[in-house]
């Protein structure tokens, strides 16, 4: 077993990143041990006379800083960690490391090992979204923007740096005990799916006068206006509701099945049609049969909180038990419903955590970025949350959310081609599986309407690799 030294400063937090860096996602066993005397964190196994000792800058400031200042944040631009230091410690990487906090020195000796950078104050930072308390901007939906995080301005949201500061670690571990041993888990991919609305209002009255209008003048195909029309008929006309193109669970659900894969749906549990919390409402007899039918599928649904929900926490627990009802109503059991997704991707550190919590669920997998892919949280493992208001650890984990459908190709948001968002996704499906962590998909039922949307699920999901 590892044996931790550091003083008691800022003892919760890093009670919570040992337990996250070293027992969740490296899966190796340790006792802390307090030494007053300590500035660094020191780490040992078995003969005494070896030692790694890492840089713990990032807790010894708050020495003389306050907890959530502007001064507490990363000093930019970051410093980065050759490759040279990772190939000493037999690593193969693929890009220099950034530096969130320490320094790029290091000490490296048959028996010994110092490290200049700040690990387990690096990790903390990005996996408690420190930052996101202390930067007050937010776009217009209220949600702490991915351009005013470290990750994008320093160019490493594509990036799993937890994970990579977690590879650093067990290297010069490995190097110093090549007989200390890991249990680590193997990575899934998670996919799931935010049922924001059941029909595509463009094929109906009035919905399909606009759908062609955009088909003629925005798309300028008569092929479109074709496909408009026919989807018309036989969804408005012939009321054949499966084939509305919104109505894509069971393509979504086949496709999934081929993979193994089991997906989760989350509602949202309103009723109020027509506003900006979807189209339907949950004890409908239409959303009843749905889950039915996902549930007899043996894949999973969840709880997709309403628009104005992120603050509320009354909000939060009446909508979750209102899911719960209508779940039991449709023969599930009430304790299946476990977490779940912030429509809009709505979310406010420091508070809608804990309104998760409250609600009773165990995992929530809002954290990723509308408006760019990648590693809000810089993991692709799924971990506990820390609260950082009143410091403690919560037992809420979050399913770090990598990529949502419409991030890759919006115009308002990455607004990539076919070919490049196919290769960005294929991207972090190999960094998340690379460093054993979960490849996470939100995809829409209403995003699966043109064919080339069609392709693009399927491709992320088959052709990898
Ligand atoms: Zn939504």
């Amino acid at each position: 077993m590892l044996r931790v030294y550091t003083n008691s400063d800022c003892l919760e937090e890093k009670q919570y990143i040992f337990r996250q860096i070293l027992g969740n996602i490296s899966g190796v066993e340790y006792e802390l041990y307090i030494d007053e005397d300590l500035s660094e964190i020191v780490v040992k196994y078995k003969e005494e006379k070896k030692s790694l000792s890492i840089n713990s800058s990032f807790f010894n400031q708050f020495k003389s800083l306050q907890w959530l200042s502007k001064e507490s944040l990363p000093k930019q631009p970051l410093k980065y960690l050759k490759k040279d230091t990772f190939s000493l410690l037999n690593l193969d990487v693929e890009e220099e490391l950034p530096v969130i906090y320490g320094s790029t020195e290091y000490d490296f000796s048959p028996e010994n090992i110092k490290l200049g950078v700040d690990i387990f104050g690096s990790c903390f930072f990005m996996l408690s979204r420190y930052e996101e308390l202390v930067i007050e901007e937010k776009d217009i939906h209220g949600r702490f923007p991915a351009k005013q995080s470290l990750a994008y301005k320093e160019g490493f949201l594509m990036r799993p740096v937890v994970d990579e500061y977690t590879e650093l670690l067990w290297g010069a571990i490995n190097f110093l005990w090549p007989d200390c041993r890991r249990k680590r888990r193997s990575g899934k991919t998670l996919v799931s799916c935010d049922v924001d609305y059941l029909k595509d209002s463009g094929a109906y009255f009035p919905g399909i006068v606009k759908r062609m209008a955009g088909d003629l003048l925005v798309r300028k195909s008569l092929k479109e206006v074709l496909k408009s029309i026919r989807s018309f008929y036989q969804v408005a006309v012939l009321k054949k509701k499966y084939d509305d193109p919104f109505y894509s669970f069971d393509l979504m659900m086949d496709v999934c099945e081929e993979q193994n894969l089991k997906m989760a749906f989350y509602f949202i549990p309103k009723n109020n049609k027509k506003s900006i919390d979807g189209d339907y409402d949950i004890d409908s007899d239409e959303v009843i049969k749905l889950m039915q039918k996902i549930m007899k599928r043996g894949h999973e649904i969840g709880y997709h909180a309403s628009y104005d929900s992120y603050k509320e926490i009354e909000k939060t627990i009446a909508e979750v038990t209102l899911l719960k009802k209508v779940y039991e109503k449709a023969g599930g059991n009430a304790d299946d419903i476990t977490g779940g997704r912030q429509h809009y991707l709505r979310w406010e550190t420091g508070v809608t955590e804990k309104n998760w919590e409250a609600a009773g669920l165990t995992y929530d997998s809002t954290l990723g970025y509308a408006e760019h892919i990648g590693f809000r949280c810089g993991t692709s493992h799924e971990y506990n949350f820390y609260d950082c208001v009143n410091r403690k650890p919560m037992k809420l984990k979050i399913r770090p959310l990598l990529i949502m459908d419409c991030s890759l190709i919006d115009k308002k948001y990455m607004g990539l081609d076919f070919d490049t968002a196919m290769n960005q996704a294929a991207l972090l499906r190999r960094k998340s599986f690379v460093n054993r962590g979960n490849f996470t998909l939100l995809w829409h039922n209403s995003f699966l309407r043109e064919s080339f949307k069609k392709k693009m699920f399927r491709n992320i999901l088959e052709k990898f690799d």
